[in-house]
C-alpha cells in the first residue's frame, strides 16, 4: 500500500474517471477541472516528477506526450496545454509524474502567472 494519490487511482483503489488505460500509461479527468477538457497523464509507474521521469525513461515521456494527443482526439478538441508543473513553488501538489492536458475553450495568450 502507497500513500501516493496517483500510485492509489492507478491500482484502483480510489476512483476516477479514466479517459485511457495502456500497458505503460493511466489518463483521468481533474477532479478539479480548469477547462472543459482537463485530463491528467501519469505513467503507471512511479516517478516523483516529469524531470525525473524523463531522466530515466525517455521513451516512456515520449508516449506520456503522444497520449496527449490521443486524449484530444478522443474529447473532440485540437487545442490544448500541456503542463507539467514541477516542484512545490511552481504548483505542483501531486509528486507523481503527471502531464496536465487543458483546452476545450480559449486558454489566453499563456495561463502562465508569475509574479
Ligand atoms: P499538480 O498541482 O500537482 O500539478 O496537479 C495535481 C492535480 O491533481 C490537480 O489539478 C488536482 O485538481 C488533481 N487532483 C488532486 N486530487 C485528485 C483526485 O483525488 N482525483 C483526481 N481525479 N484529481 C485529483
Ligand atoms: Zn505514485
Amino acid at each position: 500500500m502507497t500513500d501516493c494519490l496517483f500510485c492509489r487511482i492507478v491500482a484502483g483503489e480510489l476512483p476516477a474517471t479514466v479517459v485511457l488505460d495502456t500497458e505503460h500509461l493511466f489518463a483521468f479527468r481533474d477532479i478539479s477541472p480548469q477547462a472543459p477538457t482537463h485530463v491528467i497523464i501519469v505513467p503507471k509507474a512511479h516517478y516523483a516528477n516529469a524531470v525525473e521521469l524523463a531522466q530515466a525513461a525517455p521513451a516512456l515521456t515520449g508516449e506520456l506526450i503522444a497520449a496527449a494527443g490521443d486524449v484530444a482526439k478522443q474529447d473532440g478538441i485540437d487545442s490544448y496545454r500541456l503542463v507539467f508543473n514541477t516542484g512545490a513553488d511552481a504548483g505542483q501538489t501531486v509528486f507523481h509524474a503527471h502531464l496536465h492536458v487543458i483546452g476545450g475553450k480559449p486558454l489566453g495568450p499563456s495561463g502562465l502567472d508569475l509574479h
